[in-house]
């Protein structure tokens, strides 16, 4: 076991290995508020990579309706249970707003490492056959009915679509359970990965990975998993000319919800700065973008935009302390980040950098009681070599087609 700095609980935890030194970390943002569950991530990333004979079951992207749907069933209140009864009590934060270092807090309770038991690499368990075969059940599942309508900030009856990938963790669990060594982490870009050659199908990964987006293909008796769609990532899809490109999933977003990216992280696992990279921007910058349940401990590297209507206790135990500041930042956006928020499918190649070109005034809502200014900018993004590949505004232009433009 090694002490590793793990940023999102403020501290440093047990791991099995020295955290890895890479140059670049797949990273990326989901904004909850705008997933309609159309399930086209699903099927794009399925009709890719996973429909083959012994992959039926397998839904490396799948989007879950919360409180009561999860693939495999119950995935989190069952690891979250299993936390519990192995700290009972403990599992809190000493929440404060922090340095770059620590941007929550400090988590006071147990990661599934620390929780694990003698001869365990970490706390986990294995899903029933049956847990994997409705990966969309309780779909549109309300918590109840609201006889007084919604209002925010929290409704009474509520749900929410959570889409979810492998988190591509900078402390993977799968890795860390892998008796094979079979598992890495590639250091250009994070990508988690399983050698398909030195898997055995021991599941031991299916059992440690505490998001369960480890699978088994009974076919081929091996583990397979998202691989963040690596040649797309790698630039050598031809449509992009060479340039790093977003993944099947996030390029068919049709609630354009996504932005994905590869940041730059130090040796010492935190992120570099670098406040002109959009990722870096949201989760760091604007903390409006947070970890999915950080208190496991594997530093997930995709990042939610939490829902604004979901009782706060709820998102609190999801995403951990920054919640109340997530959600204010996104309802009240400054300026900039009101920008940054239209790049979300903008372009299928990948954004490293952006500017903002001010634009006029456009008008003054109110917003929680106070007056708040809306401007017409314009966001410009880079791609890796600093060439522009995207621009679009805050407004959403409005176009008349002159007459007679119809041939038919
Ligand atoms: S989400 Fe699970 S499968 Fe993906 S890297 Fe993290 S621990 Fe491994
Ligand atoms: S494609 Fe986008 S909007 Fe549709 S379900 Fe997936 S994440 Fe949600």
């Amino acid at each position: 076991m090694a002490n590793v700095h793990n940023w999102q609980l403020g501290r440093e935890m047990s791991y099995r290995h020295e955290g890895g030194v890479y140059d670049k970390q797949f990273a990326a943002v989901f904004n909850i508020n705008r997933c309609i569950a159309c399930q086209t991530c699903t099927m794009a990333c399925k009709s890719t990579w996973t429909h083959s004979p012994g992959q039926e079951l397998m839904w490396w992207n799948n989007v879950e309706t919360k409180p009561f749907g999860g693939y495999p069933s119950h995935w989190d209140s069952r690891i979250l249970s299993m936390l519990e009864n192995a700290n009972p009590g403990g599992q809190s934060w000493e929440a404060h707003a922090g340095d770059e270092a620590a941007p929550y807090g400090q988590f006071e309770g147990k990661t599934v490492f620390e929780a694990a038991d003698a001869g365990q690499r970490a706390l986990g368990y294995l899903p029933r056959e049956a847990d994997w075969k409705s990966p969309n059940r309780y779909e549109d599942h309300a918590t109840g009915f609201s006889k007084n309508g919604a209002t925010l900030p929290e409704h009474e009856g509520w749900f929410f679509y959570l889409a979810r990938i492998c988190n591509h963790c900078s402390y993977p669990a799968c890795l860390a359970g892998c008796p094979r060594n079979a598992i890495y982490k590639r250091p250009e870009d994070g990508i988690v990965l399983v050698d398909q050659e030195r898997c055995r199908g021991y599941q031991k990964c299916v059992e440690a990975c505490p998001y369960k987006k480890a699978m088994y293909r009974p076919t081929t008796r091996t583990t397979e998993k998202c691989i963040a769609c690596y040649p797309r990532v790698e630039g050598s899809d031809p449509l992009t000319d060479g340039q790093p490109m977003e993944t099947r999933c996030m390029a068919a977003c049709v609630g354009k919800i996504r932005l994905q990216g590869l940041v730059d992280v130090q040796d010492d696992g935190v992120w570099a700065s670098d406040p002109s990279h959009p990722i870096y921007y949201l989760v760091h910058e604007e903390r409006v973008a947070l970890p999915l349940y950080p208190q496991f401990g594997t530093q997930p590297n995709v990042y939610y935009i939490p829902p604004r209507w979901v009782p706060r206790q709820y998102l609190h135990q999801m995403f951990g302390p920054g919640v109340d500041h997530a959600i204010e930042a996104y309802t009240r956006p400054s300026r900039r980040l009101l920008a940054v928020l239209q790049l979300f499918r903008a372009t299928q190649k990948m954004v490293f950098s952006f500017d903002v070109r001010e634009g006029p005034k456009l008008s003054e809502i109110m917003v929680g009681g106070e007056p708040l200014e809306l401007f017409d900018d314009t966001v410009v993004g880079f791609d890796r070599d600093g060439r522009e590949i995207v621009r679009v505004r805050v407004e959403d232009p409005l176009i008349e087609r002159p007459g007679r433009i119809n041939s038919i």
